[in-house]
């Protein structure tokens, strides 16, 4: 016990004043130590350790280094999607262009015009610097940005629809990832949701009859991660608007996902793009920043210039206000589309990737692992069934290409399942988010970004040579 060295002498121990307490700071440090001491001395005691045979600071450097390594680990890691899925919203959804990304980092690191007008000197608006932008992309006469599509929303009803009656059709009584439940943003606003029709048939004449002097608003809801198909009946959106504006209401859309381009631009069927919706006739549409938009985070109102004007007014705004990294990305993402140049977004490239350029990745991936692996598994070029995700275009995949990997007794010495392989592949440095399909781990090429398939290929090395 007395050989071991105590919190003071440790904390002056090169290797941890010269490098941990640097790299983690003191009381990290001590914490670990603490630990590990006790952990020492009752190992000691239960004559756990053979002590003729071990250095006391040795054994205790060896045990602190893994928990130092480990508190040194950013917490937010780079992960290698290889899931094929798009928007994934565990791994972040889109992934913001180039440009844009510069865009943030000058936005972080210099003043800037957020909310000051330079030509009159005087305080400006924040959400002018993006609504020219969105009206020209979309054809809407005015709009303005929020935190999410969920506050997107909760705005709009807080503002419009407070203690009043809001109209949706029983299949548009959407949840989304748990945490976004369409009666419960409703309760949340403050709006009396007014439930119509049944799951598969909502007609013109529920509406109609849901009608009363205490409606404010008719909202359709894009039913983003689920398809209903078969006996299904919908009132066209003309036909909604009409209704809405005989009886002077506003009719609202939460679109989800933004689709600024037509659904056909990125091979998409029955998808509407967000200056469709209001060209049929919605005064007020929200959608997010960071699905099928491929920007930033952001939540976007657009639509009539009264109803917006009224969402300039209220107080939520102010708590949902978007930051100015956030703003530089979102504009530079809108001027690219402005541009055209769509493949320089990441999520309508991944989306709209030709079939053979995915073969040909596949294939270079494929000859890569079986390089490196030396026969230990089999290894296949399969086609896939990629997904757009973040609750957009459910149940159609997007047929990509991938690298199947499997391994059993006929083929190697090492058996590992697919569900190991999965397991495997995660716990790499950089972690490595796989699919498995009848017990392959399936390496999905069209969601890898350039120096992805080096790091798998070493990965796979490693688990099936490593240890020989
Ligand atoms: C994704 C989605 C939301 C939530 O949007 P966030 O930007 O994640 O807040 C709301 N409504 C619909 C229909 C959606 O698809």
């Amino acid at each position: 016990m007395r050989a071991i060295p105590g919190m003071d002498t440790l904390l002056f121990k090169d290797w941890i004043k010269d490098y941990w307490i640097k790299a983690i700071g003191r009381e990290p440090v001590k914490e670990i130590l603490n630990q590990e001491l006790a952990a020492l001395r009752h190992d000691i005691l239960n004559n756990d350790l053979d002590l003729d045979n071990i250095n006391i600071e040795e054994e205790l450097k060896s045990r602190c280094i893994k928990k130092f390594e480990r508190a040194a680990r950013k917490n937010l890691r780079r992960v290698i999607n290889a899931t094929g899925v798009v928007i994934h919203t565990n791994l972040g959804r889109s992934l913001i262009a180039q440009e844009a990304i510069d865009a943030m980092a000058q936005a972080a690191d210099s003043y800037s015009n957020l909310e000051y007008d330079i030509d009159s000197g005087t305080r400006g608006q924040r959400n002018s610097l993006i609504e020219n932008l969105l009206c020209s992309m979309t054809g809407a006469e005015a709009a303005l940005v929020v935190n999410n599509n969920a506050g997107a929303v909760l705005l709009c009803l807080s503002a419009l629809a407070k203690n009043s009656d809001v109209i949706v059709s029983r299949g548009e009584l959407v949840e989304i990832g748990g945490s976004f439940r369409v009666p419960d943003i409703m309760a949340m606003g403050g709006a009396v949701l007014k439930e119509v029709g049944t799951t598969n048939r909502t007609h013109l004449f529920d509406y109609e009859n849901a009608i009363n002097e205490n409606t404010k608003i008719i909202l359709k809801v894009h039913p983003s991660n689920f398809r209903i198909e078969g006996f299904v009946t919908m009132p066209e959106r003309s036909e909604l608007a009409e209704l809405a504006h005989k009886n002077n209401l506003i009719f609202m859309e939460d679109a989800g996902s933004g689709l600024l381009v037509p659904g056909e631009t990125l091979n998409l069927v029955g998808e509407t793009s967000v200056k469709e919706c209001l060209n049929q006739g919605v005064d007020l549409i929200t959608f997010s920043g960071d699905k099928m938009l491929g920007g930033p985070q952001i939540g976007v109102i657009a639509g009539k210039k009264d109803v917006i004007a009224k969402l300039r007014k209220f107080p939520m705004l102010r708590a949902l206000r978007v930051d100015k990294s956030t703003f530089a990305a979102f504009e530079a993402t809108l001027r690219i589309y402005m541009r055209g140049e769509l493949d320089k977004i990441p999520t309508l490239e991944m989306i709209r990737r030709d079939k053979n350029l995915l073969r040909e990745q596949a294939d270079n991936l494929a000859a890569k692992i079986s390089e490196r692996i030396n026969n230990k598994a089999r290894v296949a070029v399969v086609e896939t069934n990629d997904a757009v995700g973040g609750g957009s275009y459910p149940e159609r995949p997007l047929i990509g290409w991938g690298v199947a990997v499997s391994c059993d007794a006929s083929v190697a010495d090492v058996k590992l399942s697919a569900g190991s392989l999965l397991n495997l592949m995660r716990e790499n440095t950089t972690p490595i988010i796989c699919g498995a399909h009848e017990n392959a781990l399936i390496i999905h090429v069209r969601t890898l970004l350039d120096n992805d398939i080096n790091v798998i290929a070493n990965r796979l090395e490693e688990i099936f040579i490593g240890n020989e």
